[in-house]
């Protein structure tokens, strides 16, 4: 008598490790549901929290655990125990593998790539050039690793789709030699979600990601643009750190590089010093107290003159930006926003392509206003390139990913 073949595993968790926070996400690859996610928080203090979302069967309600948690191994642990609690548990044989986001790839990572001690010592490598990120997705990796020691474990970097950049757009223009000693280039970031988004946006326009060049605005918290040419990244904001390019909500983007050393002599700032006010202190925080856009929005309707300039900037950088991809694309089939601003920030996307109209492009107001998760277009029928709203997921993606990479091992 012949027994049903038992099902091939389909599970991906999906690991997204920062220094003091996972946030996590268990997705079926058979049909692409997801069956939970959560975030742990304030890991190592004494005030740590786990959320923990249900979502199997329409979901049930958030559950929440609050008090010490140690580390990243009492972290992970905490997420078992809870994934257990709905029959999800990570020593199911349904679980296929674990997808892990890490910042930093350097040139060497091209690609998702299946972990093992040559992949954790090359992303150790890459600590001095991504030193906030790197260590806290290696922490992750480390303990997803004891806890699974047999599952494969993928690596999916937010700098992998950079890599097709040409080197006239990855270089910057300072001394060969030292560049190349330290390893200072052009790396971009939010690689998963340009590479997820900019293929939707194909997908919505009826075609191929080889048939289109894209423009990808990802404005989140963090923010960057992208040249997509072809389904291949050509130039991107972000540059050697996440710190480059647009105006974030508490990073600066661009800024005259001798703003640096010009602090340092004549303000008597330390490197770190300039570093926390760069990046943590800049930006729409910087500019007006506040870094949510929601905040500025009610500030300016409210006639406050601080947030109408600091959204003026943000804009001002992004249309900049816009236009600046649109000559090195030549051609734009469409252009794109995503992320907590991108994708509901209407009168963002209005002013961004505002007075365009000589480049093809234009918002219709209606379609522009209208609230939805779906990818939409808002520009009118008329105009030569799309303007669209596409939601990013960037755990799909990396879930997508690391199933693709490791199904042949899985079922071998
Ligand atoms: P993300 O990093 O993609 O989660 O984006 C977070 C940011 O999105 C927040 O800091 C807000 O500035 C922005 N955001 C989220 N929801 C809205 C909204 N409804 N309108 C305007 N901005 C929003």
């Amino acid at each position: 008598m012949s027994t049903a073949p038992t099902p091939a595993p389909a599970r991906v968790l999906v690991l997204n490790s920062g220094s003091s926070s996972v946030k996590y996400q268990l997705l079926d690859m058979r049909g692409g549901e997801r069956l939970a996610q959560g975030l742990v928080e304030r890991i190592g203090e004494e005030t740590s929290r786990l959320a923990h979302t249900p979502l199997l069967g329409g979901g049930s309600a958030p559950r929440e655990r609050t008090g010490p948690i140690p580390d990243h191994a009492a972290a992970l642990k905490a997420v078992a125990e809870e994934l257990a609690a709905d029959g999800l548990g990570l020593d199911s044989p349904e679980l296929a593998a674990i997808g892990h986001r890490v910042v930093h790839g350097g040139l060497r990572f091209t690609e998702p790539t299946v972990i093992d001690d040559a992949v954790i010592a090359e992303i150790e490598r890459l600590v001095p050039v991504a030193p906030l990120h790197n260590p806290a997705n290696l922490l992750g990796i480390r303990t997803a690793m004891a806890m699974r020691p047999d599952l494969p474990q993928v690596a999916v970097f937010d700098t992998a789709f950079h890599t097709t950049m040409p080197e006239s757009a990855a270089r910057y223009a300072i001394d060969v030699e030292t560049a190349d000693a330290h390893r200072i280039r052009r790396y971009g970031f939010h690689g998963t979600s340009h590479a997820y988004v900019s293929r939707a946006t194909a997908r919505l326009l009826g075609k191929e990601p080889e048939e289109v060049n894209v423009i990808v605005l990802h404005l989140g918290n963090g923010a960057s643009a992208s040249a997509v040419r072809g389904g291949r990244c050509v130039d991107t904001s972000m540059g050697l750190t996440p710190l480059e390019g647009l105006v974030m909500g508490t990073r600066s983007g661009d800024v005259d590089p001798a703003v640096t050393f010009h602090l340092k002599r004549v303000a008597g700032m330390s490197a770190d010093e300039i570093d926390v006010l760069l990046n943590q202190r800049s930006g729409l925080v910087g500019l007006c107290g506040d870094n949510d856009m929601r905040e500025i929005q009610r500030r300016i309707e409210a006639g406050d003159e601080r947030a109408a300039l600091a959204f003026d900037i943000y804009v001002h950088r992004l249309k900049k930006y816009i236009g600046a991809y649109y000559a090195v694309l030549g051609r734009v089939d469409a252009v794109a926003f995503t992320a907590g601003v991108g994708e509901n920030a209407a009168a963002v996307r209005a002013a961004a392509v505002a007075g365009l109209e000589e480049l093809g492009l234009a918002v219709d107001a209606g379609l522009n206003a209208e609230r939805s998760r779906e990818p939409r277009l808002i520009s009118p029928a008329y105009a030569r390139v799309a303007v669209a709203v596409v939601p990013t997921d960037e755990e799909l993606e990396i879930a997508r990913q690391t199933f693709a990479l490791t199904r042949g091992q899985v079922n071998d």
